[in-house]
């Protein structure tokens, strides 16, 4: 470690969505940045990723602000709201433009589907490159019918890092990814892009987060490059999984923290069988999550998918 890595505190955050309530594999991913970070001394930040239909939000991001306060954590700072940052991701989209190739896609939905492309690995076709290298004439032609969206092109070329909990991962951004939306065609910055210049101005070094998003870094990393900035420390945790084999998500309304809670589930108690998931304890019991700061390790927690047999 250098002089000067020395110094700069560790900085993780947790990033939610606010489109729904928080459920036990959002808590399961606070649980372990937060301790991840804790357990390095580090800051913890809360940043709300809103773009998305921002007028519906502020019930849910206050309920996921009560979850957290009930779950015992805490954060350092301001919460930050993506919804009030345009400027910051337009000032980001101007100095990109400058030393890569940013164009307008006029592109529907149904367009990219009927193109064929081959899909990445998280089942968004890859784009075929129908737009790229338009002529301004043209361009400017097809805007008067309909609003593009912006997209970056990559190049051919690998992008390759060590996930600090997932190992190795390596993807071709033109083959496996293709040219990717930094802004929709109503305007609103595309998740990649914001979340990069939100780790960026908030200074995150680590950054833990589920393992479906792995594919997302390497578009991330690249646009780390573009912006001149550090590429942070990536950990990627294992997804809890329904016994049907699929994902917990906003579906599966059962297993909302608020519901839980409503059970009579106590915080500990909660905390106890997140810990046993994440292989922290060997049992499920009541704990606080400020009592396992001390014995977290990476090298407890699995790999593999994690089966959730919660009723
Ligand atoms: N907002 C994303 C989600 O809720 C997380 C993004 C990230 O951690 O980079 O899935």
């Amino acid at each position: 470690m250098s002089q000067l890595q020395q110094h700069i505190t560790p900085r993780g955050r947790f990033a939610p969505s606010p489109s729904g309530y928080m459920h036990l594999g959002n808590a399961f991913s606070v649980l372990l940045s937060w301790l991840s970070i804790r357990s390095a001394n580090g800051e913890f930040l809360l940043r709300f990723e809103d773009l998305d239909d921002r007028c519906l939000k502020s019930e849910y991001r206050e309920s996921i602000i009560e979850d957290l306060h009930w779950m015992g954590i805490d954060w350092d700072g301001e919460v930050l709201v993506q919804s009030t940052r345009s400027d910051v991701y337009e000032a980001a989209l101007k100095r990109i433009s400058r030393c890569a190739n940013v164009y307008p896609c006029f592109c529907t939905r149904a367009d990219l589907h009927a193109a064929s492309a081959p899909h990445a690995s998280d089942g968004t076709p890859i784009y075929a490159g129908t737009c790229y290298g338009m002529s301004k004439i043209d361009a400017s032609e097809h805007a008067k019918a309909r609003n593009p969206s912006l997209r970056l092109h990559v190049p051919d070329t690998y992008i390759s890092f060590c996930d600090a909990h997932m190992g190795p991962y390596e993807q071709n951004l033109k083959y496996e990814c293709g040219d990717f939306v930094v802004r929709r065609s109503d305007g609103v910055f595309a998740y990649q892009l914001a979340c990069v210049c939100d780790d960026i101005a908030s200074g995150v070094t680590q950054i833990v987060r589920g393992s479906d998003l792995l594919s997302s870094t390497p578009r991330q990393m690249y646009l780390y490059e573009l912006l001149g900035a550090e590429v942070p420390e990536y950990c990627h945790h294992p997804l809890l999984i329904a016994p049907d084999g699929r994902r917990l998500s906003k579906r599966n309304a059962d297993l909302e923290i608020q519901r839980i809670r409503n059970r009579g589930t106590s915080a500990e108690e909660l905390i106890g069988v997140l810990a046993h998931y994440a292989g922290l304890l060997e049992q499920t019991q009541p704990v606080k999550v400020s009592e396992l700061i001390e014995g977290f390790s990476w090298e407890k927690v699995p790999r593999h998918e994690i089966v959730v047999q919660w009723t």
